[in-house]
């Protein structure tokens, strides 16, 4: 495998650094922690003294203040050890992303030092049980009471970090007359109690039901989170009342933007191991008389998936040098996420079947990965959606 050779000094050491923590502390503990579906503690706890949670924000509040370029090449390194991992930091870096993006000046300095220790973890809310594409067609929504306080009712679905996060970003209907919907919307920071179920005093009205039963990606939570009767006061609304309201759809989708670059690197996380075990196991078996890597047929496989891989790190680096550089990215982020997750389902399928009957056995770890990697093609738009957005995207860029 090519190490990428243009990354700077910094990026090396950190990216080497974070290897070698998956190697050590991620790699040798994913099978239990995937087995038994616990939260990894101990992993986050390492990272959060590693400084992981803070790595995009600003050193003035405590962070590396390093670009999505690096923090990409990080996320590839965690997704290497365990998909999970990189997802218990993903929906807090777009929640930081946020408030960087859009956040008061008070919201920052409330949120953002504890946020780059990740004393609190945030999540990030838009899908509902009825939508997760049609983002428009969100139901909660967030009435103003008398007291200025904006009360919140209805339920969504399929948050990550959703019981142990003590922020949740969350999207919600505050204009139901809006033509066109999407000018209707808003983003509330929501405040709860982490790893809490029913939440009291302030919080009360947050509850987060037991987390969903998933096929892979486990360790980390996927829950549901009712909102009832939850009051959030206006100045939880990201960016302030005055500043905020209505405006949350172009912030969430300005986010989603930097958590395509962020589920592309994980796909070439993936995708690297699927291809590290595929080259190891390949060499090892041996079948009429001589190792399996030598018969072209699955020589051509590991040569596809090689190319994949640096195919799907060249598109996913693009996309975040390009978002750093403050030009528009949001083509080439949708094809960084379109093209590295169907590259990780990808190289984790012909990885499986190189492993013969032993790929589907719990004793390899491509069995684990053969579970994970079908999650990308789903989180932040699924392919069907990336192809739209590109396709879309395309014609504005070549009117004629
Ligand atoms: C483990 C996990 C974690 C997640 N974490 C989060 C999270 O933290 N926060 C959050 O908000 N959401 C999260 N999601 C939700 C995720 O973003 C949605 O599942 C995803 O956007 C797809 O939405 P859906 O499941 O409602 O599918 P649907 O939108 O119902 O789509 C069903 C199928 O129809 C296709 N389709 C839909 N519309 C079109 C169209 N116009 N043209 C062509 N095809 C179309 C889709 O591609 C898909 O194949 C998570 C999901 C999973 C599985």
């Amino acid at each position: 495998m090519t190490e990428y050779s243009d990354k700077t000094d910094e990026q090396k050491a950190i990216t080497e650094m974070v290897r070698q923590f998956a190697d050590e502390q991620i790699l040798p503990n994913a099978e239990h922690y995937d087995h038994e579906d616990l939260f990894p503690e101990p992993i986050v706890e390492q990272m959060k003294e590693l400084g992981l949670f803070g790595v995009t924000i600003p050193e003035e509040y405590g962070g590396m203040g390093l670009d999505l370029t690096t923090y990409a090449m990080i996320v590839e390194e965690l997704s290497r050890g365990w998909i999970s991992i990189s997802g218990i930091v993903n929906t807090h870096f777009i929640g930081s992303y946020l408030l960087m993006a859009f956040g008061s000046d008070e919201q920052r300095q409330k949120y953002l030092p504890r946020m780059a220790t990740g004393e609190i973890r945030a999540a990030f809310s838009l899908s509902e049980p009825e939508l997760g594409s049609d983002v428009q067609a969100i139901k909660t929504s967030a009435v103003k009471r008398d007291d200025g306080a904006w009360e919140i009712n209805g339920q969504k679905m399929w948050v990550t970090n959703g019981l142990m996060s003590s922020l949740v970003f969350v999207l919600v209907k505050t204009d139901p007359t809006a033509d066109p919907r999407h000018r209707g919307f808003t983003c509330f920071i929501a405040e709860k109690e982490g790893g809490v179920e029913k939440n009291t005093g302030p919080y009360e009205g947050l509850n987060v039901p037991p987390k969903i039963k998933k096929m892979g990606y486990k360790g980390v939570e996927s829950t549901e989170l009712v909102f009832d009767g939850y009051r959030c006061p206006g100045e939880n609304i990201l960016g302030g009342e005055d500043a905020g309201l209505n405006r949350g759809f172009a912030q969430m989708m300005d986010a989603l933007e930097v958590g395509r670059v962020n589920v592309a690197a994980r796909g070439v996380g993936i995708a690297t191991r699927a291809l590290e075990l595929a080259l190891r196991y390949s060499q090892e078996r041996k079948t009429f008389g001589k190792a399996i890597a030598e018969h072209q047929a699955i020589l051509f496989k590991l040569a596809d998936m090689a190319t994949q891989v640096d195919a799907a790190r060249l598109l996913t680096l693009r996309a975040a040098r390009l978002k750093d550089a403050g030009e528009r990215s949001d083509l080439e982020a949708g094809m960084a996420k379109l093209f590295a997750s169907e590259a990780g389902r990808f190289c984790v399928e012909e990885c499986f079947r190189i492993h013969g009957g032993y790929g589907y056995s719990k004793e390899y770890e491509i069995e684990r990965l053969y579970r994970d990697a079908p999650l990308l093609l789903i989180g932040e738009g699924t392919s069907e959606i990336q192809r739209m957005v590109i396709g879309r995207k395309l014609l504005q860029r070549n009117k004629v």
